[in-house]
């Protein structure tokens, strides 16, 4: 599937999980308030005009990347298919690790993707701290039902006593107290009565379960912490798994679709939903989980911490570094928010953690950007050429498509003249076999001579080789040819002149110097940080270079947009891929590279 257009969307499990749900009517008798709320609440409210509610909970501790966009897409367009609703969901109930500037860069990164949490209007932008009245009175209610308790055991008594795969655990001591010392005592909790870690609460289910999960789990715990939202209104939080079923819940979400890690979690969030709704508390029918595998893209991490390190530990130039899989990362690099949407469906849903090729998002980029994407030349590791027989001082003029298949967006315009710059891959003294660009007449290794090669410039004339001149240390300095004035693109005569290949050139007298780019793989495995392997020893060393080139005279200003944001002239450079026009600190016309012609990496 490598290079062929990447545009359908296909069927997957989730989908067909959804349609099944909705045939069977599963969710038609849903009510809403018009915002979150508990089960009476919601209950009293009209039907949900949202057939389907999904949400992107994102945890406000580090910048979105490219695995979140897949949940974002996921999500939103699951939601978008079948005529419901996509929340944004901060889910803030760590104090610990959350800070406002993640949680308005998660917003701008969305915005940036095209997501809208606007609908039925009303504004789905939530913040799961906002509940944390909801889940303390669920926790009492939860108590006085005999279904959770306070457990004053320490840590390392708890952990002796949950068992493990081969062997059961051990009921606390204080599970079988009556409900009212519980109660009293997770009043304390909440009281700051007592210091951090001293005791949890936990729910009362099943010791002996196969299923780990089950032994009891903790439902809140006493951590002093200031928090980004509720400030230090609270010294108990919820545990995750505790509170996020709670916000799926009050949020009315149908298909509440998460990672495979929570698999082994899906019967607590069963049973603690079921728990509240014979309470009274939630409404059915109540959200369903199910889990996709993680989307992995080779050569990158998707793992926050990781990035974390290498923007803390400057590998990268910050967050939004071209090289990084950070949703601003690739905005920088110049991949448009329509490229990562494709990439998302491309990959579709799978039951496992899949591994999936860079280079079908390189795709999904090529496949947006080749219909609309200017044509341009640009010469990359400049050298010169010098047309012998070409007047000194005369200029010609000549043109090319702005882009090939539309002449309706009319020509760019430039000129030839006696000093041209081209590719230095573009000339070989003693040419290999098969070569087809410039070399000199010269010897073959039989003793025969071989004339100099005729090459076409593209959309200039037909030149032939005469020679060449090199420095002490053998380096080529510049290439000498002759030109057949005759065979002007374009012109009646121009298909009389033979020629081997087909090369990009600029004339010296109008190219204009620029800074370019190019970028490879962030890290040379093809699967990062899974080996034994520190992942930094992994990081390629050449993942970005940065080469003075010329590029043609339409160019010398390119609307650069905004340093990173994404916004500047998209074009196609001839021959070396696609560009993004971007700001630079010397003032030069600058681009980076968003993707070759073709699959650049792999061989
Ligand atoms: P990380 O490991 O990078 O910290 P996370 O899963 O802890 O990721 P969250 O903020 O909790 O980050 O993620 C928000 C949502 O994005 C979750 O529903 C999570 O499952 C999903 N998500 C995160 N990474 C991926 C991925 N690589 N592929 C698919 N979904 C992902
Ligand atoms: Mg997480």
């Amino acid at each position: 599937m490598k290079n062929a257009p990447i545009a359908t969307k296909p069927t997957h499990f989730l989908r067909q999980a959804i349609e099944a749900d909705l045939a069977q009517g599963t969710y038609a008798q849903r009510r809403w308030s018009g915002a979150p709320a508990d089960g009476p609440t919601q209950l009293a409210g009209a039907a949900d005009s949202a057939k389907v509610r999904t949400r992107f909970p994102p945890e406000p501790n580090g910048y979105l990347h490219i695995g979140h966009a897949k949940s974002i897409w996921l999500n939103f367009g699951l939601a978008e298919d079948f005529g419901g609703v996509c929340h944004l969901r901060y889910d803030d109930t760590n104090p610990e690790k959350e800070e406002q500037e993640y949680v308005d860069s998660i917003a701008e990164a969305m915005h940036w993707m095209g997501c809208d949490w606007q609908a039925f209007g009303t504004d789905h932008k939530y913040f799961a701290s906002d509940y944390f009245d909801f889940m303390y009175r669920a926790a009492e209610a939860l108590i006085e039902a005999g279904h959770a308790f306070v457990d004053e055991q320490s840590a390392e008594e708890m952990r002796a006593n949950r068992g493990d795969f081969s062997r059961p655990g051990t009921n606390s001591p204080y599970r079988d107290l009556p409900a009212a010392r519980h109660l009293a005592k997770f009043r304390e909790m909440r009281d700051g009565l007592h210091a951090d870690g001293a005791m949890v609460l936990r729910a009362k289910i099943d010791m002996a379960s196969p299923n780990i999960n089950m032994r009891d789990p903790a439902l809140y715990r006493i951590r002093r912490a200031h928090h980004h939202n509720t400030g230090d209104k609270w010294c108990i939080y919820p545990m995750y798994t505790y509170a996020h079923p709670l916000e799926d819940a009050l949020e009315n979400i149908t298909h509440s679709i998460c990672t495979l890690e929570f698999e082994d979690q899906r019967p607590f969030y069963d049973w603690v939903l079921a728990r509240l709704a014979e309470l009274g508390l939630l409404a059915k029918p109540l959200p369903r989980q199910i889990e996709f595998g993680r989307l992995n893209v080779s050569h990158v991490l998707t793992s926050k911490r990781k990035l974390k390190q290498l923007v803390d530990e400057g590998h990268v130039n910050g967050w939004d570094d071209p090289r990084m899989p950070t949703v601003f990362g690739l905005r920088a690099r110049g991949y448009t928010p329509s490229s990562i949407r494709a990439f998302v469906d491309a990959t579709g849903a799978s039951k496992t953690n899949a591994w999936v090729d860079y280079s079908v998002l390189e795709q999904c980029l090529r496949d947006d950007l080749d219909p609309s994407a200017a044509r341009a030349m640009a010469v990359l590791d400049p050298l010169k050429l010098v047309i012998t027989n070409f007047p000194e001082g005369e200029l010609s003029d000549h043109t090319a498509p702005v882009h090939p298949q539309q002449p309706e967006r009319g020509l760019r315009h430039f000129k030839f003249g006696r000093e041209l710059w081209i590719e230095r891959s573009d000339f070989q003294a003693v040419p290999e076999k098969g070569y087809h660009r410039l070399y000199p007449p010269h010897k073959a290794a039989d003793g025969s001579d071989v004339a100099g090669s005729q090459v076409r410039l593209k959309y200039g004339y037909v030149v032939r080789c005469t020679g060449f001149s090199a420095d002490a240390s053998g380096r080529i300095t510049e290439v000498h040819a002759e030109y057949f004035a005759e065979s002007k693109s374009g012109t009646p005569t121009s298909g009389q002149f033979k020629a081997k290949g087909v090369m990009t050139w600029l004339a010296a007298a109008d190219a204009v110097p620029a800074t370019v780019h190019l970028f490879d793989h962030l890290f040379t495995p093809e699967q990062p940080g899974t080996s034994e392997a520190d992942f930094h020893t992994e990081l390629n060393p050449n993942s970005l270079r940065t080469v003075s080139a010329f590029v043609e005279p339409g160019l010398a200003n390119a609307s650069q947009g905004v340093l990173g944001k994404g916004d500047g002239q998209r074009l196609q450079f001839e021959r070396h891929g696609y560009f993004i026009a971007t700001s630079s600190a010397d003032g030069k016309p600058c681009f980076n590279r968003i993707a070759g012609l073709k699959d650049s990496f792999s061989k």
